[in-house]
């Protein structure tokens, strides 16, 4: 793909499914997957070099619940990633590979090796990191092998932020962060060459809210395509001392309204007022809707959507953990479908266990007690009230929708819409 294409694309980032009527028929089946996830995430490890402050596993906030220490310890072996892949390829329609955490996936130690396997398998790859492991000759590394994106989790548009929010960390490894991503965007530029895409991600709590300006500002200086701001989710009973209270919503609402008089919805593009150049904002308007959630104040920010609409992540996301474990979406590390060490990826896609995930996810309220092992805290009866998969769900709900309208709108009686459905459902099972 030429690069005007690429960052195109990119800019403008949507459900992209490769095998969309494999996934209708799985959705209209209720229980099997004729294809792979779409997207794929592996925790390859849980060692990590950094105790960020609202992080689900290591924050000082969490103490006795901080995540136990051998399990901090765990990597994937290279040999069952390896295994993985080859199954994800099998298994076809994957089109995004995310390596993320549990940790830190610079700490494995094959991680080089990893990338360039999935690179070579011609399937997108993202890497979600603190970035403080990447030196030049990694760096180097990273444009010569055309990783499609690097999540750069930062929280800070300054020094004082970043160690706010980092405090193992002091302000030198802020600015070495920023020092190397201009290393690769003039890397980028002098190569004529549209990746890494470059994401700054930044998780927003009372620790850091009044910097955002600052956090723009960074990532215009560094000349990265993208950033994204998400609201914390606590984990109860330890990190709720991070949320912002209604002043500080109200700071970041009047905020997000001045930006949003340079931000263009179409392009998702934000365009500096002084010149200083263009950034794509991922999920402008998701923030901004969060922020307004009526629950907003304790945590709360998906709540009324989840309860609204099927999940069809069943069909669409896998989240391999460190530990092996199989799980169904971001949210889904307390209810694993299986286990890397005992079975192989395509055993578990498909299992019994899988297979009423999908049905339930499809079908149950999530207010069902069969839902409250979703989610950080075993406290909530209903673990979905936050989803990070819901980019995945809104627009797949659309697509089901619009597929069930496409029958209601032939204007035919109920009887013979009936058989039209089944010919089509026929037709979906047969081809
Ligand atoms: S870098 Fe990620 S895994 Fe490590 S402490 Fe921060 S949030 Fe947690
Ligand atoms: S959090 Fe709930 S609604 Fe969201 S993907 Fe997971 S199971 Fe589905």
């Amino acid at each position: 793909m030429d690069k005007k294409r690429f960052l195109e694309n990119y800019s403008k980032r949507q459900l992209n499914i490769m095998n969309t009527d494999l996934v209708i028929k799985g959705i209209l089946n209720e229980r099997y997957a004729y294809a792979g996830p779409d997207i794929v995430h592996i925790d390859l490890t849980n060692h990590c070099n950094n105790n960020c402050i609202g992080c689900w596993c290591r924050s000082p906030l969490l103490k006795d619940r901080e995540m136990p220490d051998d399990e901090k310890q765990l990597s994937l072996p290279y040999d069952l990633v390896k295994n993985l892949l080859d199954d994800i390829k099998v298994l076809n329609g994957t089109r995004q590979i995310k390596l993320v955490g549990g940790g830190e996936p610079f700490m494995h130690p094959h991680i080089m090796d990893i990338i360039s396997d999935i690179k070579k398998l011609n399937i997108e790859v993202d890497i979600n990191t603190n970035f403080t492991l990447i030196d030049e000759k990694i760096a180097r590394d990273l444009v010569k092998l055309q990783v499609d994106i690097l999540t750069v989790s930062i929280w800070a548009g300054t020094e004082k932020a970043y160690v706010d929010t980092h405090p193992n960390k002091d302000g030198a490894a802020f600015l070495k962060i920023r020092d190397i991503l201009a290393l690769i965007s003039r890397l980028k530029k002098e190569e004529n060459v549209a990746k890494p895409w470059i994401k700054i991600y930044n998780v927003i709590s009372n620790v850091n809210y009044y910097d955002v300006k600052n956090m723009i500002e960074f990532a215009l200086e560094v000349r990265a395509d993208d950033i994204q701001f998400v609201l914390l989710d606590p984990v109860i009973g330890r990190t709720e001392c991070l949320l912002i209270n209604s002043d500080e919503r109200r700071f970041l609402y009047r905020l997000f309204s001045e930006l949003e008089k340079n931000y263009d919805y179409a392009k998702s593009l934000y365009i500096d007022p002084d010149g200083k150049g263009s950034l794509t904002i991922t999920a402008f308007s998701d923030f901004i809707r969060r922020l307004s959630h009526a629950k907003s104040k304790d945590g709360i920010y998906d709540e009324d959507k989840t309860l609204k609409i099927p999940c069809y992540v069943g069909w669409l996301f896998i989240r391999a953990m460190a530990t092996g474990d199989v799980v169904p979406c971001c949210k889904g590390h307390r209810m694993p479908m299986g286990n890397l060490y005992r079975q192989s990826f395509s055993d578990i896609w498909n299992s019994e266990q899988y297979r009423l995930f999908r049905y339930n996810a499809k079908n149950l309220k999530k207010t069902h007690p069969y839902f409250s092992e979703i989610g950080n805290s075993a406290s909530k009866n209903m673990g979905c009230y936050n989803c990070d998969n819901l980019w995945q769900n809104e627009p797949m709900h659309k697509i089901i929708t619009s597929a069930n309208k496409d029958i209601l709108d032939t204007g035919i009686s109920a009887k013979n819409r009936l058989s039209v459905f089944f010919n089509k459902l026929v037709r979906f099972f047969c081809f």
